[in-house]
């Protein structure tokens, strides 16, 4: 099997250490392995992309000595494959309009004398409320809505990939050769009924993108033939996310490798407002990309 994995940054800030770690590590796995390291896109929130951040994110990674093969994917230009795939699952009855608002979801999820709503990988855990409401009318008889957030029923989810009175086919895995953030690692098993629990029904679809992270994600790397996934441990529990598309979708798994996240001084992992370690201001500091590696721990 030829290692093929790629770095997806979104283009809506700079690099940042962060990222420098995630793409040269790809980078030096590809090459020990005598595999592809690819470059993807990942800009599908339109609101927040910028052309000018993607050349910079070009500028950066070739500075670092990082090459990839041309023409690079974006996902801006990928619509018709994630409405494909959004299609078929309607189709298939696993996917539900949903017209809450963030005030609706936090106030149906925190009970009266439970205090605060649960959170999971993708914000607060959604209570289902849309799903309750929805109409008993066979749903593969209309057409799928584009004009409101579409979420992935669970529990239908489940009922598709087992087979009724099996409930271990209910059960995903997948390989993490790196670790989680709890040294997680190795085959890593989950129910449908914990995802259903601790991320709850996800949104497939968003108002403003027609599609979202965790679709385009597990599409792309199919598209890409993407035989290991290499990104920070901040998406190790999405991961489970992921493989239960990928298992509604008849896509492969690839195996995963989630690496530790950079902190800055304070112990806080960076973020794309934290402009003070951008790649781009060490460059015009002086810095060299042999000192950005040592920075990283590389
Ligand atoms: N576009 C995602 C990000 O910048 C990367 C997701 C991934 O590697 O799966 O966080
Ligand atoms: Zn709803």
């Amino acid at each position: 099997m030829t290692f093929r994995t790629r770095f997806a940054p979104s283009p809506t800030g700079p690099l940042h250490l962060g990222h420098a770690y995630s793409a040269i590590l790809a980078h030096d796995l590809a090459t020990s392995e005598n595999g592809q390291f690819l470059l993807r896109i990942e800009d599908i929130d339109r609101s927040r992309a910028r052309p000018q951040w993607e050349d910079q994110i070009y500028d950066d990674l070739a500075w670092l000595g990082l090459r990839w093969p041309e023409p690079v994917m974006r996902q801006s230009v990928r619509q018709a494959v994630y409405d494909k795939a959004l299609d078929n699952l309607w189709a298939r009855g696993l996917l539900y309009p949903c017209t809450c608002n963030r005030k609706d979801i936090a106030a149906a999820a925190s009970a009266p004398q439970e205090g605060a709503p649960m959170h999971g990988p993708d914000g607060i855990i959604y209570p289902g409320t849309c799903r309750e409401k929805r109409q008993h009318i066979s749903d593969d008889a209309q057409r799928r809505p584009t004009d409101v957030p579409l979420r992935l029923d669970m529990v239908a989810a489940g009922r598709a990939l087992g087979t009724a009175g099996q409930p271990i086919a209910r059960m995903g895995a997948f390989y993490e050769a790196g670790a989680g953030p709890n040294g997680e690692t190795g085959t890593i098993t989950f129910t449908l009924d914990e995802v259903t629990e601790t991320i709850g029904d996800v949104v497939l679809s968003r108002r403003d993108m027609g599609t979202s992270y965790h679709l385009s994600v597990v599409l792309d790397d199919a598209a890409q033939d993407i035989t290991h996934v290499v990104r920070g441990q901040d998406l190790f529990e999405a991961t489970r996310i992921h493989v239960i598309l990928q298992a509604l979708l008849e896509l492969p798994t690839p195996r995963y490798i989630h690496h530790r996240l950079i902190r800055d001084g304070a112990g806080k992992r960076l973020a794309k407002r934290d402009d003070a370690r951008a790649i781009a201001k060490y460059r015009a500091e002086g810095v060299s990309a042999a000192d950005i590696r040592a920075m990283v721990g590389l």
